[in-house]
């Protein structure tokens, strides 16, 4: 196996320069107190924050600034990074995706999954523009979105005070679409925190904040395997050498509520060339290729799925597994019964 490198961090984060309640530096400061590495924010419609200059190394974080955007029914939301300027506003969802990417942005497509009716004050924001063959990436789990989209009259209290127990898993539909494109072509599955802080208003002035960041910074988090050691200093050429890593897809996510997932691996090693494949990775027809998984700990459940179906599930370390079937290949880990870690996919291309 080669050696890695791996950086935790948080994606999908709103500041006060959109409708988030924090500013930079308080955020920063809760994401090192939570261990992570890296923070990436997203505000609504707006690069600012990165004009002036909020990019870099903070307090030994590394911070980078995209942006999401969003058409003009509020659907079809966008997470734009490695941009400097916003995209023309107000065009449909498949065009403003193709002009990022055209620009050299990284598109992800965030909580493509939302259905909720409940509470009129949390209407659902689906991604609806599945024509768009231009989006390299996917949120595949995204903390605010589910704990919203389970809300409703009689439990918003217990969920108000148990924010991360409500995170169970992503939602099977998500995950069947996210396999399905990987068939056809590489969509990187990421995690989000959609960190706004928002106060929300129990009686009358008394309320609650859905979520202090240090609350999300303990949830949903993404696990970034880079090959090569991290660039220390140099802010832009580390951002480069992150967003390289996760657009190749070298990436897992994991409910960080349900343990400490670092150290877990997913690799695959070609049977007659020996050559290793890291998740992301599309491996021509006919080849056959042994997977490989190590779970953080020996009691935690593997489950080895191949286009959306269970291989196999096992509670050891380090299982090996045969095939050349063509698939697309991945992992998710349980712990006590819990969601959590997904790992992007291998996947064995078709004829
Ligand atoms: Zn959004
Ligand atoms: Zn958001």
């Amino acid at each position: 196996m080669i050696e890695l490198y791996e950086k935790v961090g948080a994606m999908h984060i709103h500041t006060v320069f959109s409708d988030g309640t924090g500013h930079h530096g308080e955020i920063i400061r809760a994401g090192v107190e939570a261990g992570l590495e890296f923070l990436l924010f997203s505000d609504h419609r707006t690069l600012e924050p990165k004009r002036r200059g909020r990019e870099g190394f903070q307090d030994g974080v590394l911070v980078g600034i995209g942006y999401e955007i969003n058409d003009h029914d509020n659907h079809n939301h966008l997470l734009a990074f490695e941009l400097d300027r916003e995209v023309e506003w107000g065009l449909p969802a498949v065009e403003y995706t193709r002009r990022v990417v055209e620009a050299g942005g990284w598109a992800v497509v965030a909580h493509p999954d939302e259905r909720r009716h409940f509470l009129a004050e949390f209407p659902p924001y689906p991604w609806t523009a599945w024509a768009s063959e231009d989006f390299q990436a996917m949120e595949i789990w995204n903390q605010l979105s589910e704990w919203m989209e389970r809300l409703n009259r009689w439990n918003k209290l217990w969920r108000y005070l148990n924010p991360r127990r409500t995170s169970l898993s992503p939602t099977r539909w998500t995950l069947e679409v996210w396999d399905r494109l990987n068939l056809k072509r590489r969509v990187v599955g990421t995690g989000g925190v959609d960190a706004h802080a928002h106060f929300y208003p129990l009686v009358a002035n008394i309320g609650v904040k859905i979520f202090p960041y240090k609350v999300h910074f303990r949830s949903i988090l993404t696990h970034v395997l880079l090959t090569e050691p991290p660039v220390k200093d140099d802010a832009p050429a580390a951002l480069k050498q992150l967003f390289a890593a996760m657009r190749a897809g070298r990436i897992f996510i994991s409910n960080r509520f349900v343990g400490e997932a670092r150290s877990f691996r997913f690799w695959a090693e070609d049977i007659r060339t020996g050559a290793v494949h890291l998740p992301g990775d599309r491996v021509p027809a006919g080849s056959e290729l042994q997977f490989v998984i190590k779970t953080p700990l020996p009691g935690d459940q593997a489950v080895l799925v191949k286009d959306s179906r269970l291989v196999w599930k096992r509670r050891e370390s380090a299982i090996p597994y045969h095939s050349g079937s063509p698939g697309v290949y991945r992992v998710e880990v349980r712990r006590r019964g819990r969601a959590f870690i997904y790992s992007n996919p291998i996947v064995i291309e078709g004829e």
